[in-house]
């Protein structure tokens, strides 16, 4: 069969763009993931001139990809990589390894955030005490807030995570089947409110299917995880990923319209929070901030179990 030549450039292409009808060479298609994210930068303000940017690297291909990018083209900026330790045996370590090895190579200093030093609980614990939550629940809450203290400890302005446009849609939809319409009308995937301390959270990505981030990762040869999680699967997530993939193979581009759809549904005028948690002191929307009632929720849990286990001991003597 013959090779399409590049609409760009007419070399011989290796890809075809469903969504906007190109061939692409490698080179044409590599150029394009830059050019999408800068623009994106750009457009939306993330980042700007001097400032501090902490970028969570999770060591899988999309945040790699990321860091490398920030580090290629904001040399006026100082890039820090943020890793989470969700404490997570088997899974974690190897990303941990790839986060430090990547950021050594890019000559960015890279520092890790436990949940265990900061939660004192990791996701392998939480097992026994999550009752009708899901891991990936807790794991997110404890991840929001983790990197939100990791860049106010190293003085961010700029907080920058890899999510990509699969990653954003599968939220919009998981908000949809939550009914929450308060955070459908509030979040602005591409620079979150900055609740916390009035850093800028952005996500430069949000505009890329993970698809052609994996193809970007591979092309350019980065080292990343490929052990997955062994909780991934208990929550919803993985089946609004499967379903919205399933309807982009028929319906390219419709991840885009459905992108743009839910956007409109954001009001700069709608703000949730104002307040501050009276246990963490963190901003809040409610007197208790989600991260103080999930840890309240799991204490609980342990001490009932704790008990139990007291009392079936007492009477097996
Ligand atoms: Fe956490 Fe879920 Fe991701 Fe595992 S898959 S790291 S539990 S959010
Ligand atoms: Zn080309
Ligand atoms: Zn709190």
């Amino acid at each position: 069969m013959q090779v399409k030549p590049c609409t760009k450039c007419g070399r011989p292409s290796f890809y075809y763009r469903p969504y906007s009808g190109e061939y692409l060479c490698k080179g044409c298609f590599v150029t394009s993931i830059y050019d999408i994210t800068l623009q994106t930068v750009r457009k939306y303000e993330m980042i700007k001139y001097g400032e501090k940017v902490a970028v969570g690297v999770s060591g899988g291909k999309d945040s790699v990809s990321l860091l490398y990018i920030l580090a290629k083209f904001f040399k006026s900026n100082e890039i820090i990589a943020v890793t989470v330790d969700e404490g997570i045996k088997g899974y974690r370590e190897e990303g941990i390894e790839i986060a430090s090895k990547v950021a050594s190579q890019l000559n960015v200093k890279h520092v890790i955030y436990s949940y265990k030093n900061l939660f004192n609980y990791t996701i392998d614990e939480i097992q026994e005490y999550k009752g009708k939550y899901s891991s990936c629940t807790i794991c997110g809450i404890f991840r929001r807030r983790a990197l939100d203290i990791a860049a106010k400890e190293l003085g961010a302005q700029v907080l920058a995570t890899a999510h990509n446009l699969d990653d954003i849609l599968q939220s919009y939809f998981i908000l949809l089947t939550n009914g929450d319409t308060e955070r459908l009308k509030s979040f602005n995937p591409a620079v979150e409110s900055s609740e916390a301390f009035g850093i800028r959270k952005v996500h430069p990505f949000f505009r890329i299917y993970e698809k052609e981030l994996a193809m970007f990762a591979m092309l350019k040869g980065f080292d990343f995880q490929t052990v997955t999680c062994p909780y991934m699967q208990q929550g919803i997530r993985s089946e609004i990923r499967d379903f919205l993939n399933r309807l982009e193979e028929r319906h390219a581009g419709i991840k885009y319209q459905l992108l743009d759809t839910f956007m409109s549904f954001y009001s700069k005028e709608f703000k949730v929070g104002g307040q501050y948690c009276k246990m963490c002191g963190w901003p809040s929307k409610n007197e208790l901030c989600q991260v103080c009632k999930t840890i309240d929720y799991l204490n609980k849990n342990k001490y009932k179990l704790m008990s139990e286990n007291n009392e079936l001991d007492k009477h097996s003597d």
